[in-house]
């Protein structure tokens, strides 16, 4: 997360994530699976605009630079108005705001678009109001926004997440990581890709470790073969488009791609910022302009 100053608004930037590993480690009783999975945030964002306003004043606009943002949900709905009501409950500010979101990242792709911008709503607020919320009030009200939502509060590039995906273990990452996300077709509902899940069907369990020694180790080929996403298959049979992301990474010759979360954006290893620029421009022809070259922040 970014943030500035333009006269009395605060500017966030909210960036996305990859999953580099995602293990399904069964179904929870309370109806939640329990994951493992290692994230890494990315250079491609949304931005917040936070402006004062009077008191007991909310207002939200939304404004979409991208042609694959799917509709977004009206205002009381949007995660970053929900952000805002629970953090209002919570502390009570003593003015209100105006908020604008500048929409980048493909809704329902498995970038943590909405949940990004939940978290960046819940810092941003709670500075722009100097609500003075604690780092464990602002990660209660993050896991009951969503899963993902935690994984953003910290501004650390790279974590292991447990749990539903709320419990965060940040680890160093040592290096610049290079990738081409592309979004082929449309998006996926995460609910629908876990109720396609076959659970008795999944690979036998691993765990994370091997892939995140291969990228301490700046091992780039060892790391691309540690690649996971236990949600690829069920994803893959709801949307045909996502084969074939995957067959285009391939013959870009990226060390490794999968899938990111639940799809349907996918994502290629790059060896360089160059080779992740110039598999960019090959899949923004073939895919109707969604593909980035992006970085994972050091
Ligand atoms: P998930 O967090 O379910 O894995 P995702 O990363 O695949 O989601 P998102 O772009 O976060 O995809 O959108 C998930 C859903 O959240 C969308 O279908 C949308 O209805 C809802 N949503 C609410 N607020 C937002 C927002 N600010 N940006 C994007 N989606 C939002």
């Amino acid at each position: 997360m970014r943030f500035r100053w333009q006269e009395s608004s605060l500017v966030v930037d909210a960036p996305a994530k990859l999953n580099l590993y995602l293990g399904v480690r069964g179904r929870r009783s309370d109806g939640y699976h329990e994951l493992e999975t290692v994230m890494v945030s990315i250079g491609l964002f949304d931005t917040l605009r936070l402006t004062p306003a009077p008191p007991g004043v909310l207002e939200f606009s939304c404004s979409s630079r991208h042609a694959a943002s799917d509709a977004l949900p009206d205002s009381e709905q949007n995660l970053v108005v929900r952000a805002a009501r629970l953090l209002i409950d919570a502390a009570n500010p003593r003015c209100g705001a105006a908020i604008h979101l500048t929409k980048r990242i493909p809704v329902a792709s498995g970038l943590a678009g909405g949940s990004t911008d939940a978290a960046a709503a819940l810092v941003g607020l709670n500075a722009l109001w100097k609500t003075g919320l604690t780092r464990e009030q602002l990660h209660r009200a993050a896991a009951r926004l969503g899963s993902d939502v935690n994984f953003f509060l910290d501004s650390n590039p790279l974590a292991v997440c447990t749990g539903r995906g709320e419990i965060i273990q940040s680890r160093v990452l040592r290096g610049p990581l290079h990738f081409v996300v592309v979004r082929p077709g449309s998006g996926l509902s995460t609910a629908d890709v876990f109720r396609a899940l076959d659970v008795s069907q999944l690979e036998s369990p691993s765990d994370s470790t091997p892939l995140l020694q291969a990228l301490g180790d700046g091992r780039l080929g060892q790391a691309a073969r540690r690649l996971r996403n236990d949600l690829q298959p069920a994803a893959m049979g709801l949307n045909p488009q996502i084969a074939r992301a995957l067959a285009a990474l391939s013959r870009g010759r990226t060390y490794g791609r999968m899938m990111t979360g639940s799809g349907s954006a996918c994502y290629g290893l790059c060896a360089s910022s160059r080779h992740a620029r110039s598999l960019e421009a090959q899949l923004k022809a073939e895919f109707g302009g969604h593909a980035w070259a992006v970085r994972a922040a050091v």
